[in-house]
């Protein structure tokens, strides 16, 4: 399992900081960091720890198994970030 960060993302980059490995990206100081329209996490580095989801001011994250139908998408958007 993994999380997933769906479109709810401001951006505001308070999950990357807090994550407990590094999972998230871009970090704000990376390339893409100005262009995506929200930040992705990689399924093959995400431990599950849930660190991200109660930072999140905007209820962006959610467990992969726990998606709304509506964001099911983001899992598959996440993953391929990273391919
Ligand atoms: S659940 Fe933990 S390891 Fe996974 S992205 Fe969130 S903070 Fe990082």
């Amino acid at each position: 399992m993994a999380y997933v960060i769906t479109d709810a993302c401001q951006k505001d980059f308070l999950c990357a900081t807090e994550c407990t490995t590094t999972a998230i990206h871009p970090l704000s100081d990376e390339a893409g960091a100005d262009t995506v329209t929200q930040l992705f996490i990689n399924p093959d580095e995400c431990i599950d720890c849930g660190n991200c989801i109660s930072i999140c001011p905007s209820n962006a994250i959610f467990p992969i198994d726990e998606l709304p139908a509506d964001k099911a998408g983001f899992a598959e958007k996440n993953a391929a970030h990273f391919q």
